[in-house]
């Protein structure tokens, strides 16, 4: 009102200028309150902006704020009235000021959306990755906002079948008795990028941009761009990953934040779903953290979602219960939080093999429940189970051999049983065998860990028996060869009745030593004894 009276030559400009200028009180108001990363004095990007601001304008905004004792003479000197200024930087800013009010108005719009999309409906999606005003996110706030109790629906059971693709090497196997019956693979590539979230605004920033030189608001501009590439993509994550299918919206939320970091490029799609975990193929990305050792994250990955719900883990709780790694944390742990450790038992496990050598995946990153590693396979198709995969016999031959030797490894050298060790866990990829599934494999002297070594080489001597391996030692013989016992028992139950004994035995050498006392190895790496005595 009062610059209307000075009437510049152009008057729409002038208008303009009088809109600017009311949305710059407007935001001055309102900037400190919200959280947005221009308003943060520590953010670069607020730096950006001040060094974008004119002197000027910074004196006139600062007289306005303390009084109206002179605003006539301030709003006439100010530069923006007078129609002739050509200094633009004070404009950017405006400019950029307007930008971010239309964003938060479109958070604000986003927000309406996400409620009546919501409704009161139980479960609740979250708009949260669409918005445009950004707030810091911390990774881990989220903490235990996952729901787990809920197990009234198994949200990983997908809404329909998922198709067995007609290529690839996803099959079912009829004589099996282990989890992988129920495996349903199915494998679906989503066309990447190609669908750009229609509702995405990029607005006008950019575009004035264009026209600057000034450095500054090109990092801006970069930041813009970035923003959007990442929003863009999670977006079309959300609408057409087959995630969407497969997991909880808290997972994906996890997975999406992955894609968000830039950690992960895209999630393609689901590899496998089976009872205890869902096993998805993604592009990996990069970490921009220079602070960390930037670890190479893999070309691609593979990320397995352990199943958070409950009725799944209590079939395997006898492998983690009497682990002793894990025994004290056990008890005092709730169910969630047991669901997690079997990832990071995943973890570890993988982590002790990659260092014995063992063709096995890299781990990337473990975040709750959901560990990323490294991809067994190329272009997205996963490796070949030694299930599936047809080997001419020379190559049986060699696997086998492999086999045995990783067996070995993993008992002397990582002190651990697989415990589900079959042709379904090994893959055959690049000329070798590779272990994965181990999130189970535990120490020999668990108190059933020989039992699991004996359920190992079961599987593994037949397997290689009836696929022609004439070398393939029997069951009994590829124990002792793995294990370095000397069990002589010439029948399957007496054997088995020996390996009770030794772990009974084990057990009271623990009860009356202690954990640490018990090994069926000897320290030094020589042949295994059950004892140190
Ligand atoms: P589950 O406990 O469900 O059997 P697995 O770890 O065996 O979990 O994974 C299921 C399937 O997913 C595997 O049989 C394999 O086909 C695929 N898979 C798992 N991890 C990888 C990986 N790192 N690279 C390629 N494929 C993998
Ligand atoms: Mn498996």
């Amino acid at each position: 009102m009062i610059v209307s009276s000075e009437g510049g030559k152009d008057s729409s400009a002038a208008l303009l200028r009088i809109c600017l200028k009311a949305r710059v009180l407007q935001l001055r108001c309102c900037v400190p309150q919200i959280k947005c990363p221009w308003a943060t004095p520590q953010n670069t990007i607020s730096c950006s902006l001040a060094d974008v601001m004119s002197e000027q304008l910074a004196k006139e905004l600062q007289l306005e704020e303390e009084a109206a004792a002179f605003p006539e003479v301030v709003v006439a000197e100010g530069p923006f009235i007078t129609g002739e200024n050509t200094d633009t930087s004070s404009d950017l800013m405006l400019a950029q000021m307007l930008q971010m009010e239309f964003d938060r108005e479109y958070d604000a719009q986003l927000r309406r959306e996400e409620k009546k999309f919501n409704g009161d409906s139980k479960v609740s999606i979250s708009f949260e990755n669409y918005r445009k005003v950004h707030p810091y996110e911390d990774s881990d706030s989220s903490e235990d906002e996952v729901d787990w109790q809920d197990t009234r629906d198994d949200p990983y059971i997908p809404a329909k079948p998922v198709p067995t693709p007609k290529k690839g090497f996803i099959g079912k196997g009829k004589d099996i008795t282990t989890k992988h019956d129920e495996v349903v693979c199915g494998r679906k590539n989503t066309a990447r990028m190609e669908n750009f979230a229609p509702g995405f605004q990029v607005g006008d920033g950019i575009g004035m941009d264009l026209k600057l030189s000034n450095h500054v608001f090109n990092a801006l501009k970069q930041h813009a761009y970035s923003e959007e590439r990442r929003s863009a993509r999670l977006h079309e994550k959300k609408e057409h990953s087959t995630a969407e299918k497969a997991v909880d919206p808290k997972t994906r939320l996890l997975m999406y934040k992955m894609v968000n970091s830039g950690m992960l490029e895209t999630i393609t799609g689901c590899i496998s779903t089976g009872k205890e975990s869902v096993v998805f193929h993604a592009y990996g990305g990069s970490t921009e953290d220079e602070k960390e050792d930037s670890k190479v994250i893999p070309t691609e990955c593979a990320i397995k979602v352990f199943k958070t719900t409950l009725n799944e883990f209590k079939n395997r709780d006898k492998y983690i219960k009497d682990d002793f790694r894990f025994k004290d944390r056990f008890s005092k742990l709730n169910p969630r939080k047991i669901i997690r450790m079997w990832a990071e038992k995943e973890m570890h496990n993988l982590t002790r093999m990659q260092r014995a050598g063992i063709p096995c995946p890299t781990v990337v990153l473990l975040k709750k429940h959901i560990l990323v590693m490294s991809f067994i396979g190329h272009d997205q198709v996963p490796a070949p189970k030694l299930k599936e995969v047809k080997l001419s016999s020379e190559e049986m031959k060699e696997a086998y051999y492999q086999t045995l030797h990783l067996m070995q490894q993993l008992y002397n050298e990582c002190t651990l049983v697989h415990a589900d060790l079959s042709e379904y866990n090994m893959l055959w990829h690049a000329g070798k065998v590779w272990l994965i599934d181990v999130s189970q494999s535990v120490e020999p002297t668990h108190p059933h860990g020989l039992e699991f070594l004996f359920r190992d080489c079961r599987n593994v001597s037949q397997f290689f028996q009836k696929g022609g391996v004439k070398e393939a030692l029997g069951e009994r013989e590829l124990f002792n060869a793995v294990s370095g016992l000397n069990i002589s028992a010439d029948n399957e139950a007496d054997f088995l009745a020996e390996i009770e004994a030794l772990e009974k035995m084990n057990e009271d050498h623990v009860q009356k030593n202690g954990r640490k006392a018990a090994s069926f190895l000897k320290d030094d790496g020589g042949p295994p004894v059950l004892y140190d005595e």
